[in-house]
C-alpha cells in the first residue's frame, strides 16, 4: 500500500505509518497511492480522483471538507476521513489571541514602538470582562471558546440552528439577537449553501455600533467588502481574521482596510494539534487495514 502525505504534518508522521506500507511524500506519484493524507492545499477535486485510479481513503488532517468532492469520491468508492476534533482547542485559542490582541491595539502598538512612535494617550483598551461574546456556529470550536471566555467574565450568547441548548451559552432562536447585544462575534461556521457570505452589508447593520468581528472560520462565509466599508464606517471596531477567500489571498482588500489584525490561516497550526491529527490519522488507517 502507498501512502501519500500530499500535505505538511508533523515530521514523525511518516515514522508512524511505516508499519502500513510505503510512505511517500512525492505528489507525482499520486496515480500509485491508495491513501492519501491531506490538510487545506491539496484540493480533492474530480481532474485529482481521476488522476488517482487506486484511490481509496482520503483522510483530511483538520475539519473542513470544502477541499475535497465528496459526491465524488463517494461515487467512486472513497472513503473521506477528517480529524474533527483534534483542531479544536488551537482555533479556539487563536479566536481568542484575536479577541485580546484586537481590543487591546498589540499589532498597532509593537508597530508604533518600531517606528520610535509614542501613541500612549491614542491607544485605549478595552476589557473582555463583562462584555458580550456571541459565537456563531456553536459546535465544536465555537464551545472551546465560549469555556474561555466565561473565565474571562464574559456573558456568552450563540446562534446555531441545529444546536439547541448548550452548557456554556445562551442560545439565541435568531442571529439578529446574537448580533444585537454582542461586542464581540467570533465566526466558527463551516462554508456551506447557507453559510457563504452570512456576513453581509444587511447582517452587520444588525450589529451593535462598534463591534469586534473575528473569523476564524471560512473565508467566504464574510463579505469581504462589505467588512470593509463597517470598518470604514466604525459600525465595526475591528476585524480579526484567519481565513480566506484563497490560501494565501490573491488580492487581499484588507491590506488598507483600518484595524484589521490578520493571521495566514494558523488556526490548526500548532504543534499539539498536528501530534494529535497524527495519532487520529494512525487510528483511522488501522481500521481501515483491519
Ligand atoms: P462543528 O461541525 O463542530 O461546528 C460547526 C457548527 O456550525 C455546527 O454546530 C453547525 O450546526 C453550525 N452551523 C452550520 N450552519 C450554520 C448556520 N447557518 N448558522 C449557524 N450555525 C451553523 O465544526 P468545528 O470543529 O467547530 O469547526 C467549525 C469550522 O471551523 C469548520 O467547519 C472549519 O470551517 C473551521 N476551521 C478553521 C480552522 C482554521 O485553521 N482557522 C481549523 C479548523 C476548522
Amino acid at each position: 500500500m502507498l501512502i501519500l502525505l500530499s500535505d505538511a504534518f508533523d515530521p514523525g508522521l511518516p515514522g508512524k505509518l511505516k508499519k502500513f506500507g510505503e510512505v511517500t511524500d512525492d505528489k507525482s506519484r499520486v496515480a500509485e497511492a491508495e491513501v492519501v493524507l491531506i490538510r487545506s492545499k491539496t484540493k480533492v477535486t474530480k481532474e485529482y480522483i481521476d488522476g488517482a485510479p487506486n484511490l481509496k481513503l482520503v483522510i483530511r488532517g483538520g475539519v473542513g471538507l470544502d477541499n475535497v468532492d465528496l459526491a465524488y469520491a463517494k461515487e467512486k468508492g472513497i472513503t473521506v476521513h477528517n480529524t474533527a476534533a483534534a483542531s479544536s482547542i488551537a482555533v479556539a485559542e487563536l479566536a481568542f489571541t484575536l479577541m485580546i490582541a484586537t481590543t487591546n491595539h498589540v499589532v498597532i502598538a509593537d508597530k508604533s514602538m518600531r517606528e520610535g512612535k509614542w501613541i500612549k494617550k491614542e491607544l485605549k483598551r478595552t476589557e473582555l470582562y463583562q462584555k458580550t461574546l456571541g459565537i456563531i456556529g456553536m459546535g465544536r470550536i465555537g464551545t472551546e471558546l465560549a469555556k474561555r471566555a466565561i473565565a474571562f467574565g464574559m456573558k456568552v450568547v450563540a446562534y446555531d440552528p441545529y444546536v439547541k441548548a448548550s452548557d456554556f451559552a445562551e442560545m439565541k432562536p435568531d442571529m439578529k439577537d446574537v448580533f444585537k447585544v454582542s461586542d464581540y462575534v467570533s465566526l466558527h461556521l463551516p462554508l456551506t449553501d447557507e453559510t457563504r457570505g452570512i456576513i453581509n452589508a444587511k447582517t452587520l447593520k444588525d450589529f451593535k455600533d462598534g463591534a469586534y468581528l473575528i473569523n476564524t472560520g471560512r473565508g467566504k462565509t464574510i463579505i469581504e467588502e462589505d467588512v470593509i466599508e463597517a470598518l470604514k464606517s466604525g459600525k465595526l471596531k475591528a476585524f480579526g481574521n484567519d481565513v480566506w477567500y484563497s490560501d494565501p489571498p490573491e488580492q487581499n482588500p484588507f491590506i488598507d482596510a483600518p484595524n484589521v489584525t490578520m493571521i495566514p490561516h494558523l488556526g490548526a497550526s500548532t504543534n499539539e494539534n498536528l501530534l494529535r491529527i497524527g495519532d487520529i490519522i494512525e487510528e483511522l488507517i488501522t481500521d481501515y487495514v483491519k
